[in-house]
């Protein structure tokens, strides 16, 4: 795949650009404005006879500078749709646009121009075996020319240095870990200053601890050099940990999108809650118990930022006399900020259960009687 890609998409000559000294407040200047915009975009394809709709009319707008993730099961439609942000697939319908051009309008040529600007980032690496780590990120800016030797030279340590595999340069992927290959596919992505990076499935062949130090250098990458992010997954955890913004898709349709934080605190379709059920972070289960075992009225409790870190259960208990029976907690982080929802039913109060929800929102929380 990587090979094809970048010989089927000769990029242009390399200018050279002091990338790395790109100042943070480049991702601020840029959040806001549409990087990416797909409009109703549907994809077909036969298979046994059969029509299969791989996407359905789907619409989504990214933002330039944010990390976006596009989740849902085998078979949603995902890799389709990474495929079509680049139109390494055509859309049989709708259009795409970056930075306010219809790329789905551009004859090939110019298409080929758009696509030096979009970096790649592969599940499996797709490394070249025979090639040292150095020559692998080496590897896309010989193919763009342009420069000296001397430059690439520069250029990869620069590269290899962003992704801590300076004392690695001269290994083979063979001997590299799963987590340090990708460390080499992500340098590599980024060898020519692409403003886009696509990452499909990047973490799913790690372990956990790996992925984690991936997501993190993802992270790092996005804040340090503005550059937007896309992503597809089947994992609640990387959408947590990394995104700003999510859309779940099923049956090649966008069933529900927005901020990571509203998306996960409320979600509202039935597949979304299951993808987050599975991380423990549904609460559909325990609602179920409760509603049939628990006879008090019951109140959710949802803290977000400075207030989770605060006593505000124990503060209003005392202010209204307010006792509470937990039935179900959680406490966790979505990207930076700290949030947490809790079930818990009403012991006793001396206020009518109606007015807590007031009370609560003095102290920055949301309540809701159930
Ligand atoms: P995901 O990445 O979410 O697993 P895909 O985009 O790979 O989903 O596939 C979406 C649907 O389109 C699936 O039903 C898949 O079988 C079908 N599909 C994808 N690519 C092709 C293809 N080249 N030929 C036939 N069917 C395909």
């Amino acid at each position: 795949d990587f090979v094809l890609y970048y010989f089927l998409y000769p990029i242009d000559r390399y200018r050279l650009r002091p990338y790395l000294s790109k100042p943070a407040t480049a991702k601020l200047a840029g959040l806001g404005q549409g990087m990416i915009e797909v409009q109703s975009i549907s994809k077909h394809y036969q298979h046994g006879g059969k029509t299969v709709a791989a996407l359905d009319n789907v619409s989504l707008q990214i933002a330039s500078g944010e990390i976006y993730g596009i989740i849902g099961r085998s078979g949603a439609g995902k890799s389709t749709l990474i495929r079509c942000l680049n139109l390494l697939e055509r859309p049989d319908t709708g259009h795409v646009s970056l930075h306010g051009e219809d790329i789905t309008r551009l004859d090939e040529r110019a298409l080929q121009q758009r696509r030096q600007r979009i970096g790649m980032v592969f599940q499996h690496f797709n490394l070249l075996r025979s090639r040292t780590v150095a020559a692998n990120v080496r590897f896309p800016l010989e193919l763009a020319g342009g420069l000296s030797p001397a430059q690439m030279d520069a250029r990869v340590d620069e590269l290899l240095a962003l992704v801590g595999l300076q004392d690695h340069k001269h290994k083979r992927p063979s001997q590299l870990s799963g987590g340090q290959k990708q460390r080499v596919g992500i340098a590599r992505a980024l060898a020519n200053h692409p403003d886009l990076l696509l990452c499909d499935e990047a973490t799913s062949a790690l372990d956990p601890e790996t992925t984690d130090a991936i997501l993190a250098l993802l992270a790092d990458i996005n804040r340090q050099l503005g550059l937007t992010i896309v992503l597809i997954t089947h994992d609640m955890r990387v959408i947590r940990q990394l995104c700003d913004s999510v859309a779940v898709l099923d049956h090649g349709r966008v069933v529900e999108q927005g901020k990571v934080l509203d998306v996960f605190l409320a979600p509202q379709h039935a597949v979304t809650q299951s993808l987050l059920a599975e991380t423990g972070m549904g609460q559909g289960a325990l609602q179920g118990i409760w509603r049939q075992r628990v006879a008090t009225p019951v109140i959710k409790l949802t803290f977000v930022g400075e207030p989770t870190l605060q006593p505000v259960l124990d503060k209003v208990g005392r202010e209204v006399g307010l006792r509470v029976n937990l039935l179900s907690g959680t406490l966790s982080e979505i990207k930076d900020t700290p949030f947490g929802q809790l079930l818990a039913g009403v012991v006793a109060s001396d206020v009518d259960v109606s007015a807590l929800p007031a009370i609560f929102a003095r102290e920055g929380v949301r309540c809701e009687v159930l």
